[in-house]
């Protein structure tokens, strides 16, 4: 059985393959058009499933289909950008925008820092069914941008029992602590007993 990670993200590939090893491979390497699809459910479980489903019909039984949903939700704006973390400031807007819009609204409220969480979702789906998981990490977001490092939000994120942000803290601190790398440790042992009940 051949594990496909259902992303043209080269981050997103690189990190799952860390985690399960360079056989994991991209949908691009498999599929010569990917289809275009819809995430259009409400929750970061029913993107991930979309995702993993859709890849799956076009591939077939001989895959096992791996996908990841995530984003950012503060509390204090009722839980947005959640879902929409990637489109916050609109749905052509890049990292820094949304980012940038995230701001807008902490200050608009006049709120320097509040509390904030990651959420990854990762489904798999396969002959023997579909799984899903999530992971977080909670911490708070602040009024301004610090660091370059990490992607989207992390300038503005610190984690709890950290005082600087995801921008400016090593990236290894991240690995250890993320939303993903949480939902990757929990969604491996599913796959190894999928692989497993697969050999049998
Ligand atoms: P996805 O690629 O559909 O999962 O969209 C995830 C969006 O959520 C990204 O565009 C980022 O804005 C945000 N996001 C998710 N995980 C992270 C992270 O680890 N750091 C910063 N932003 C993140």
């Amino acid at each position: 059985m051949q594990w496909i990670l259902a992303t043209g993200n080269k981050g997103k590939l690189r990190e799952f393959r860390e985690a399960f090893g360079p056989e994991l491979k991209g949908v691009d390497e498999v599929l010569p058009s990917v289809p275009d699809i819809e995430e259009n459910a409400d929750s970061f479980a029913g993107n991930a499933l979309i995702k993993a489903r859709a890849i799956y019909e076009a591939l077939g039984p001989d895959f096992l289909v791996i996908s990841d949903d995530s984003g950012i939700s503060v509390p204090l704006l009722g839980g947005a950008p959640g879902i929409y973390s990637a489109r916050y400031a609109g749905e052509e807007a890049d990292d820094r925008q949304n980012l940038n819009k995230l701001i807008d609204e902490l200050k608009a409220r006049g709120v320097a820092r509040t509390p904030a969480f990651y959420t990854a979702a990762v489904a798999a789906v396969g002959a023997l069914g579909e799984y899903v998981v999530h992971g977080w990490m909670h911490g708070e977001v602040i009024d301004e941008a610090r660091g370059e490092k990490g992607f989207g939000y992390d300038p503005i994120f610190i984690p709890e029992g950290y005082d600087r942000t995801l921008g400016e803290l090593e990236e290894e601190v991240k690995a250890t602590l993320s939303h993903r790398s949480r939902a990757i440790e929990l969604i491996r042992p599913v796959l190894e007993l999928l692989r497993r009940r697969e050999a049998q």
